[in-house]
């Protein structure tokens, strides 16, 4: 009898995550499960726990690994943060901003919008402007690497804003960890989230968080109950913060979190500065091909994320037969634009394994000759 079981095509992913994982991260996740409450599972979740505050560059106690995707991530921020009757100051300009601003208003809060172009930084002049306008905003929600555009923001200089005027800084990472310097505690940023399956190249469905001592004191501060009973951190932390006396809270993903520890010990291996080097490097390499073959790149160059390439889609090509043919004729997967840029870009990733001179020469040598 023929099996049903599920065999996946062979791909090699260089669109906007998810990216390949490290054949020792799958190793890693095929592991037998264990207990979520275990003893040697705790001491795997201290361990996470380390290694993410190492490639958060930060100290802070609230760190852990939200069971979700980047979206869990992002909500947990503002659904703990923002109370009824809140101002946020949301940074737009891409899609994730966009969704920011859509929590705020979710959570009954206030968004006061600094929008840019897409395809340009978040303006700090814009940002200082706003937060002068709305004195005693609760936030400042920005996007350091923004996905859909391929563009990154000044996280340092727009944190170092939001702590002047008296506001937390909310930062999407999710694009950004392992591939650019995220340096949380340099920066001054409060809440922090990012996702397993980009630079980290980890399977989805994993968010990295972490929460200044200020933010955590907002947390506390609150007059309302969290409305989200799942990502309210004064419930959650009973089991990643709750130190040698864990409780349960929910059954965590146990063998996906074998693969996050898997993805922060190759992180550490590799050394942080120099995983960055390896997205920069490969960068330079990738639009230095496509440059040679005529193509353009949107994003001024100061502004570019190594990670994720936005690349001109030229007239008269049709972009989604493009990306077809190198899926069907090379197993290999590119981003499409989203939003405004929809049918605008191709969308190229070189985040985590994906960043590597085999996968640069595929996607170059794939293109040639889908566009001869
Ligand atoms: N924020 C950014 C910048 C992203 O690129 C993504 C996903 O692409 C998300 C948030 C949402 O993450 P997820 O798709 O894992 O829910």
């Amino acid at each position: 009898m023929k099996s049903a079981s599920f065999h996946p095509p062979k791909r090699l992913l260089m669109g906007p995550g998810p990216s390949d994982l490290h054949p020792r991260v799958l190793a890693a996740m095929a592991q037998p499960t264990i207990g979520h409450l275990d003893p040697a599972f705790i001491d795997l979740m201290d361990d996470i726990k380390r290694r993410l505050q190492a490639a958060f560059g930060t100290a802070n106690e609230l760190t852990m690994p939200i069971s979700g995707p980047g979206s869990a991530g992002m909500e947990a921020c503002f659904v703990n943060l923002v109370e009824p009757g809140d101002v946020v100051v949301v940074c737009v300009n891409g899609v994730f901003g966009g969704r920011m601003k859509e929590n705020v208003e979710r959570m009954g809060g206030h968004a006061v919008l600094v929008e840019d172009a897409w395809g340009s930084p978040v303006d700090p002049a814009k940002v200082e402007a706003a937060l002068a306008a709305h004195p005693g905003a609760k936030a400042l929600a920005f996007v350091h690497a923004e996905t859909s555009t391929g563009v990154q923001s000044d996280a340092a200089a727009l944190c170092a804003l939001a702590a002047k005027h008296g506001a937390l800084s909310i930062v999407d990472t999710v694009t950004s960890l392992g591939g650019i310097p995220v340096a949380v505690d340099a920066w001054g940023a409060d809440a922090v989230y990012s996702g397993t399956q980009k630079c980290l190249s980890c399977a989805p469905g994993l968010s990295p968080i972490t929460f200044s001592p200020r933010a955590v004191e907002a947390v506390k501060a609150r007059k309302t109950k969290c409305p989200s009973w799942f990502l309210d951190f004064s419930l959650l932390l009973g089991y990643w913060g709750g130190g040698a006396k864990r409780a349960y809270h929910h059954t965590a993903p146990v063998n996906a979190l074998y693969g996050l520890h898997e993805s922060l010990v190759l992180l550490e291996e590799e050394g942080l500065e120099q995983s960055w080097a390896r997205h920069a490097l490969q960068h330079r390499a990738l639009v230095a091909g496509l440059e040679a073959m005529g193509l353009g790149l949107p994003v001024a160059p100061a502004h570019r994320l190594p990670q994720l390439n936005a690349v001109t889609v030229p007239d008269s090509i049709d972009e989604a037969a493009v990306r077809a043919q190198l899926l069907s004729r090379f197993g290999l997967e590119i981003g499409a634009g989203l939003g405004a840029l929809a049918g605008k870009v191709w969308r190229i990733g070189l985040m985590g394994q994906s960043a590597s001179p085999a996968h640069v020469m595929a996607c170059l040598t794939g293109l040639e000759t889908v566009l001869a």
